[in-house]
């Protein structure tokens, strides 16, 4: 029997991450993968979602400011999406390959098969091959998450699709739903908008992206409706049928019965975490006992689970259901399991949103610094101002800064505009560095770019 100081399942970003940092500090490590390798975040989530974005975005950037910029032809410009999904392909079997690389390189051994829990101290690998078994120190589960399914009647109707679905869509659209404001509903919004689909999303809550600074939900709000995206806030869908363009989608706003129809529906109402077979009836008894709070795996600071040895991060464990935070708990979990010295700090998980324009935020923002009664100060800083926004003709878009009233130490920002997700980094490490806003106004901001917007923020 093989025997491992360290058995992972799950190969996503979490998972593949992890293995890579045990086996750097010598950990003798076996990673097991039941699909691709690169998990949701590679072959269902976020490369595919971009690389899509990529096109939809210049097309719609060729069809909109092609004539103003002395662009000829943009009218006649057109997709195939046929091609569009091809090249979709090609990136992620790039990428696939750069991770099979890696794994080799660093000497982990990759099982293909489900990983089945036999105790703390054994792993079944079940495949079309057979079983096998192998023998661990310690256990690392990372097997993530798929999208919910809402009780609503008629989601298993035709053409009701899921983000798996959607991804893999080879027909252009001329109409879609979407339920759910989240994060994937609006990056699907922006692709299908981008790429002239009639786009209606239907959200429960008072807000699209809930859980980012109100202001940032606003302006998309307004943005989108420039665009011919229709926003229905507080609206509950009560039905699906078939019938109109295709499907109708019923739903209550504001106590008021209301109706849209499209040619398709994607339901995107957050994800669940993913444990199902990975125990089976003969799994020990401590094992099958693990904690878990509404199908999530339980977990304590060093992402131990309640069985000792059997560690869990990324999305299983819920919490930010993102893929660079799965990365940095997998670097934690390992730390722990190894006894290293922790080298990721947890204290500030970027987000982003790829829509157009980008949003990017952490830590605290205003309101919640007032909530909780802190003192602060901020600084807001309107793109309309800087000059690259003004010569690449982008949307309005704002930076906006939050810091301890005292020390002026960076606490949060919040922006949204061109580039928004690769600037935020900056803040990240500011906050994690415990930068102050004159610290950052002491660098030179190059010209002309869009991070001279952080340079004028912070002044
Ligand atoms: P996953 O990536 O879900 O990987 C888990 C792996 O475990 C899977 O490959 C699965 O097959 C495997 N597995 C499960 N059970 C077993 C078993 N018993 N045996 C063997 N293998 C098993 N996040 C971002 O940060 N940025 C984005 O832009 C972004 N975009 C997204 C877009 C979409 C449409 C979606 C759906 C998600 C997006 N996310 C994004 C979220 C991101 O994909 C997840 O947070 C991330 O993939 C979680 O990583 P993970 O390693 O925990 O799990
Ligand atoms: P989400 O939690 O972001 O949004 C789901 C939305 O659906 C919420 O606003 C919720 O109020 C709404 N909703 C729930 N039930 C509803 C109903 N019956 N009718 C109407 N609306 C309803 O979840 P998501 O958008 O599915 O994304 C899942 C996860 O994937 C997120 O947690 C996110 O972290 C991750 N993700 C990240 C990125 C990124 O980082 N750019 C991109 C896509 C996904």
């Amino acid at each position: 029997m093989e025997s491992f100081d360290l058995i992972i399942i799950g190969a996503g970003p979490g998972g593949y991450e992890a293995a890579a940092e045990a086996a750097s500090h010598g950990l003798k490590t076996a990673l097991i993968e039941s699909r691709e390798l690169g998990g949701t975040c590679l072959n269902r989530g976020c490369i595919p979602t971009k690389t899509i974005l990529h096109t939809a975005d210049l097309y719609a950037e060729i069809k909109a400011q092609g004539d103003a910029i002395g662009l000829t032809g943009s009218e006649g410009a057109g997709f195939d999406m046929t091609k569009i999904q091809e090249r979709k392909e090609e990136v992620l079997a790039q990428l696939r390959d750069g991770i099979a690389a890696m794994m080799k390189a660093d000497k982990v051994a990759v099982y293909t098969g489900h990983g089945v829990i036999a105790d703390k101290n054994h792993v079944k690998v079940v495949s079309a091959d057979g079983t096998e078994v192998i023998e661990c120190k310690n256990i690392l589960i990372a097997t993530g998450s798929v999208p919910s399914v809402p009780p609503i009647p008629g989601a298993d109707l035709p053409g009701v699709m899921n983000s798996d679905d959607l991804l893999s869509n080879k027909k252009p659209l001329k109409s879609l739903i979407i339920i759910g404001g989240g994060v994937i509903g609006m990056e699907f919004a922006s692709i299908y908008c981008s790429l002239g689909c009639k786009v209606t999303v239907v959200e429960a809550l008072n807000r699209i992206l809930a859980n980012m600074d109100k202001e940032i939900s606003q302006n998309l709000k307004m943005i989108a409706k420039k665009k011919d995206v229709d926003i229905h806030t507080s609206a509950m869908v009560s039905k699906i049928e078939q019938g109109g363009e295709g499907l109708i989608c019923r739903y209550t706003e504001k106590d008021k019965e209301c109706e849209v129809s499209a040619e398709a529906i994607l339901v995107a109402v957050g994800r669940r975490a993913y444990t199902e077979g990975l125990f089976d009836d003969e799994t020990s008894a401590d094992v099958k006992a693990m904690a878990m709070e509404r199908g999530k795996i339980t977990v304590d600071g060093s992402f131990q689970t309640s069985v000792p040895g059997i560690y869990a991060i990324g999305d299983v464990i819920g919490g930010i259901q993102l893929a660079h935070a799965a990365t940095a708990e997998g670097r934690r979990a390992v730390a722990a399991i190894g006894g290293f010295t922790p080298t990721v700090d947890m204290s500030a998980v970027p987000g982003c949103v790829y829509t157009s324009p980008e949003i990017g935020s952490i830590g605290i923002t205003a309101d919640e610094a007032k909530e909780q009664g802190m003192s602060v100060i901020t600084r807001k800083y309107p793109m309309s101002a800087n000059g690259k926004s003004v010569l690449s003709m982008q949307e309005r878009g704002f930076i906006k800064i939050v810091a301890d009233a005292d020390s002026h130490k960076v606490l949060g920002a919040q922006m949204m505009c061109a580039r928004a997700t690769d600037m935020i980094s900056q803040f990240s490490q500011a906050i994690v560095s415990g930068l102050t806003l004159e610290d950052m106004a002491k660098t030179i901001y190059p010209h002309p770019t869009f991070s001279e917007g952080i340079g004028e923020a912070v002044k």
